[in-house]
C-alpha cells in the first residue's frame, strides 16, 4: 500500500524500527513523500539482517526530480515503491543485493561503480548488474533464497481439489515470475489448486520449455528453484 506523507509534518514519523520517514524524502526538498509500506517493510528485514546503518541514497523521486536527474521516466521510484542503498562498506553491495533477494525485492540491480544496490517491487523477477557504461547484465541470482522451498507431493488439479500452504507457495512463485492465468490475471494466492492454477503451471511450463501436463513434480519444481522431495 502507497502512503503519501507531508516531509513539513510527517518527518520525523518512524516508519520501521530503523527508518525514519525523512529518509525516504525526494532528494528536490518536495514536501510530498510517497512510500510503499510494505516495500519499507522488506527493506527493514535487510537492516536487520546487515546489522548495521543501511543509509538510503535514493527513494521516492518527484516526476521533475526524477527527470533532473535522468531516471527512466517510468522509474518506481516515483511510486515510493524502489530504493537505493549503501552502507559505509563497499564491500556490502553483494551481500546487500544478496539480502534484497532474501527480503523478495523481484528488481534488483548492484552498481559497482556507483556504490549502491537499486531494488523494487516491480511484478516480475529482474536481477542484474548495471555497468559504467550504463547497459545491464542480467542476473540468475544473487544467492539469496537459500532457504528453498520443499516440495513433499505432486501438485495438480484433482477432484476434490488439493489445498495447503504448498499450493499458496506455488500460486506466489508463479507470480513472482510474472505468469499469468488462462485469464491473463495474476493469480489470487488461496492455497487452492484450481482451474486456473492448473492454467498457469501450464503457462509456467510452456514459457519454460516444460512438458506441458499441468502436474509440478521433480522438473516443474527445479525450474521454480525448488528442492523435490516428494513421489
Ligand atoms: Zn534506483
Amino acid at each position: 500500500m502507497i502512503r503519501i506523507f507531508s516531509l513539513r509534518r510527517d518527518g520525523n514519523v518512524r516508519l520501521t524500527t530503523n527508518f525514519n520517514l525523512n529518509e525516504f524524502r525526494s532528494r528536490c526538498g518536495a514536501d510530498e513523500v510517497r512510500v510503499d509500506m510494505n516495500a519499507v517493510e522488506m527493506l527493514q528485514k535487510i537492516r536487520t539482517q546487515i546489522g548495521k546503518p543501511v543509509i538510503i541514497t535514493s527513494a521516492f523521486r518527484t516526476a521533475t526530480h526524477n527527470r533532473n536527474i535522468g531516471g527512466a521516466s517510468n522509474s518506481l521510484h516515483l511510486e515510493g515503491r524502489a530504493f537505493d542503498i549503501r552502507t559505509n562498506n563497499p564491500n556490502d553491495l553483494v551481500v546487500l543485493a544478496r539480502l534484497s533477494e532474501t527480503a523478495e525485492f523481484n528488481g534488483i540491480y548492484i552498481s559497482v561503480h556507483q556504490g549502491y544496490v537499486h531494488m523494487d517491487t516491480r511484478s516480475t523477477k529482474w536481477f542484474a548488474r548495471k555497468n559504467p557504461d550504463g547497459t545491464y547484465t542480467n542476473v540468475s541470482t544473487f544467492g539469496g533464497n537459500v532457504d528453498r522451498f520443499n516440495l513433499t507431493r505432486l501438485l495438480r488439479l484433482l477432484s476434490p481439489l488439493q489445498r495447503g500452504n504448498d499450493v499458496t507457495q506455488l500460486q506466489r512463485e508463479l507470480n513472482r515470475h510474472g505468469i499469468r492465468d488462462r485469464n491473463g490475471r495474476v493469480l489470487i494466492e488461496d492455497s487452492i489448486f484450481g482451474p486456473l492454477t492448473d492454467s498457469a503451471v501450464r503457462n509456467f511450463q510452456r514459457v519454460k520449455g516444460l512438458v506441458v501436463d499441468g502436474i509440478v513434480g521433480p522438473n516443474t519444481s527445479r525450474a521454480l528453484n525448488w528442492l523435490w522431495n516428494g513421489r
